[in-house]
């Protein structure tokens, strides 16, 4: 069996955690969580991993502490490489030097998830644009490329979300204006869309969130079989009959909140707080950013 990473992409609050949870249970994957933050906030920071424990004690990533002592040298690499100034190099020019200390460690802590976990498939749901454009080049892995209807990203940034992977002081996940996150919305996707047309269906996987709010079965299906693969039974027959699965202890590093949730989870729409919607909030998302979630329905049918 050949080990492969699949890299999930999305522009942020498009609820592609819980769909990492979803694809943790199924016992031939494991999800990493958002290893773009495995040296920041892990490492350095000491945040918490989702099984409530800082990294350097918990169960899964202890082993994977050696190079505590170059942490600052590999941000420091990230910082110059793992940039949206750059996208053009990984987009159009030649793939990433993979001797760059930050790839090289990342390249190395996915040989070591693999070996720990044992499993064949790592699902890395570090989401952002630089960061999936350059590791999706260097193996040619597959990329799962998650969307959520803009109205519903712009509303998440605007209410305020506890971070339980800090601890000792109570943080907030980070607020974000409504022009600025329609913009990173239309921004986001569009270049997945580019990428969508250049590496086609087959490497390329197109998710929207409110067709696997309502359907999971069917799309943890497509899933499977876009990575070759026959749905988990017992999984599948939980989603068909429920829209739940149960999450046991897992080991992501930093992303939603959510993944600290265990036990059954239930797989619905949530509310949406309209309250903080503005009727002018709405033109604005209508105007810039509708537009193109429609066009990507259309174009990736
Ligand atoms: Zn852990």
């Amino acid at each position: 069996m050949v080990n492969k990473v699949v890299f999930i992409a999305s522009s942020s609050r498009s609820g592609s955690t819980i769909f990492e949870q979803l694809l943790s249970q199924d016992p031939r994957f494991f999800g990493l969580g958002e290893m773009r933050y495995y040296y920041t906030r892990m490492i350095r920071d000491n945040e918490l991993c989702s099984c409530g424990k800082v990294g350097g004690e918990c169960d899964f990533w202890s082993g994977n502490f050696k190079h505590v002592s170059e942490c600052g040298s590999i941000i420091d690499s990230q910082n110059k490489i793992d940039r949206i100034r750059y996208l053009y190099k990984y987009i159009f020019l030649k793939p990433a030097n993979v001797d760059d200390p930050f790839i090289n460690n990342i390249l190395s802590t996915y040989n070591y998830a693999f070996e720990k976990s044992k499993v064949s498939n790592l699902i890395d749901s570090s989401k952002h644009l630089s960061y999936v454009f350059l590791f999706s080049k260097i193996h040619e892995n597959k990329v799962v490329w998650f969307i959520r209807k803009p109205k519903d990203v712009v509303i998440s940034w605007l209410v305020p979300k506890r971070r339980p992977e800090i601890t000792g002081k109570i943080t907030y996940m980070e607020k974000q204006s409504v022009i600025f996150s329609t913009l990173e919305w239309v921004f986001t996707n569009m270049l997945f869309l580019i990428m969508f047309l250049v590496k086609g269906k087959a490497k390329v996987k197109p998710v929207f969130y409110e067709d696997f709010v309502n359907n999971p079965g069917g799309i943890y299906s497509e899933f499977l079989d876009f990575m070759g693969y026959k749905p988990n039974v017992e999984l599948l027959s939980s989603l068909d009959s429920s829209k739940s699965f149960e999450v046991n202890e897992n080991h992501q590093v930093a992303g939603n909140p959510v993944r600290f949730n265990t036990g059954v989870i239930k797989i619905n729409i949530g509310k949406s707080s309209n309250a903080v919607f503005k009727w002018y909030h709405s033109i604005f998302v209508r105007l810039f950013a509708d537009p193109l979630y429609y066009l990507i329905r259309v174009i990736t049918k």
